[in-house]
């Protein structure tokens, strides 16, 4: 692992209204790690991704994303900073009235000046990575079902192969001790710890008694 982390959070505060959303948080993610966010409902966790990619501004605090300070950047700078990263959602992210393929071919034909013969590759490219091609004339509708189980293992099998960073917020446990390779655990808009999955893996074992007396030592 390199030294220093591809992206860099520090001292970021926001708020909204009188509410102090996120109170001083650091965080580091470096090249090739999938880092899982985690934490309950209302923690913070989806704030700091957006101002992680510099959707929303922190009142103070910094984003470095390789190396460049992010926060007061204007929108034509950030969209060349977005170029370098991609943002998936967990649902609601493909048109069901559109195909897998006409989905993927979608942002390239809408961001991109590719021409469509080239566009009809990489469509081909990105599909076959994650072990879509069959699939690519069929509906979501019709594929979606039982393919959401495979989804955390082709994260981990693609950001293997391909080395991408990832940030993944989630509350779903079994699936953040399938993909992370580092746990961030935000409360209360406070970042509480973060360390490796074998650390939280120990935890989530320890009975709650033993975890309060190792926390105390
Ligand atoms: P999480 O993703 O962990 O559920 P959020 O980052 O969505 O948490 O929200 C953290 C807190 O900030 C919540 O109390 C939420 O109500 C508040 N909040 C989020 N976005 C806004 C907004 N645009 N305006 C006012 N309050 C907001």
């Amino acid at each position: 692992m390199p030294k220093e982390p591809v992206i860099k959070v520090r001292g970021v505060k926001k708020i909204f209204g009188e509410q102090v959303v996120l109170d001083g948080i650091n965080l580091d993610v470096y090249e090739g790690e999938t880092m899982v966010v985690m934490g309950g409902s209302g923690s913070g966790k989806s704030t700091l991704l957006r101002i992680m990619i510099g959707s929303i501004r922190p009142e103070e605090g910094s984003v470095e994303l390789f190396g460049k300070n992010i926060v007061d950047l204007d929108e034509s700078e950030l969209n060349e900073v977005r170029k370098k990263f991609g943002i998936l959602f967990q649902s609601g992210a493909l048109f069901n009235s559109m195909t897998i393929a006409e989905n993927v071919a979608l942002p390239l034909q809408e961001h991109t000046d590719l021409a469509p013969e080239i566009i009809d590759i990489q469509v081909k490219i990105k599909l076959e990575l994650v072990g879509l091609r069959e699939h690519a004339d069929k509906y979501p509708a019709q594929i979606s079902g039982g393919m959401n189980a495979e989804i955390d293992q082709l994260m981990v099998d693609l950001s293997k192969k391909l080395h991408v960073t990832s940030i993944v917020v989630t509350h779903e446990m079994d699936s953040a001790f399938t993909i992370a390779d580092r746990m961030a655990m935000l409360d209360k808009g406070k970042m509480l710890v973060v360390e490796s999955r074998e650390y939280f893996e120990q935890m989530r074992d320890t009975p709650l008694e033993q975890a309060k007396q190792m926390s105390q030592t």
